[in-house]
């Protein structure tokens, strides 16, 4: 694994249920090292890791580099098996729009070259970049999403 640093991306994006964080909104144990109760912190911080930090030697295939942490990117990554299109990333934009920049296209660029990429944002913005011939089969796939927040097995 590698360490986060002090990076927070997962921690104002994601819920933490046991702390009634909901998505989108700064955790009250963020600092400027990280977290501020990293050794107590919930089960469900201590049960996630991006695709970043699970790098590449711990078994993450879509191959982030060290340079590319999530809050200089201003994206993470969640990496799921699917069955019709093989590893399906997921790219969260810790704020609106971070898919947009110099960072964050150039990791989009050379990650949808071999991968179907969801970039969502909320519940509101979502996009998909990818190669063609998975783009192409994605469309049901990515209504479906919109309606559940979840892709079909
Ligand atoms: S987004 Fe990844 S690198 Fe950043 S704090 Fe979360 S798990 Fe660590
Ligand atoms: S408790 Fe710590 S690890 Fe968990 S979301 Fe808050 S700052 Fe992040």
């Amino acid at each position: 694994m590698r360490q986060c640093g002090n990076c927070r991306a997962c921690c104002t994006v994601l819920g933490v249920p046991s702390l009634k964080k909901p998505r989108y909104q700064a955790c009250e144990h963020e600092c400027d090292k990280g977290c501020a109760i990293y050794k107590e912190r919930p089960d469900e911080c201590k049960a996630y890791y991006c695709a970043w930090a699970n790098n590449e030697e711990a078994g993450d295939p879509i191959g982030l580099k060290g340079e590319e942490r999530p809050d200089k990117v201003g994206l993470f990554f969640d990496a799921t098996l699917h069955k019709t299109f093989g590893l399906l990333i997921v790219a969260h934009e810790v704020t609106e729009g971070l898919s947009k920049t110099y960072w964050g296209e150039k990791v989009l660029k050379r990650l949808s070259k071999r991968f179907l990429v969801a970039i969502v944002f909320g519940d509101q913005q979502r996009s998909m970049v990818g190669p063609p011939h998975l783009l192409r089969t994605a469309g049901e796939q990515m209504r479906q999403y919109a309606l559940t927040g979840r892709f079909q097995e």
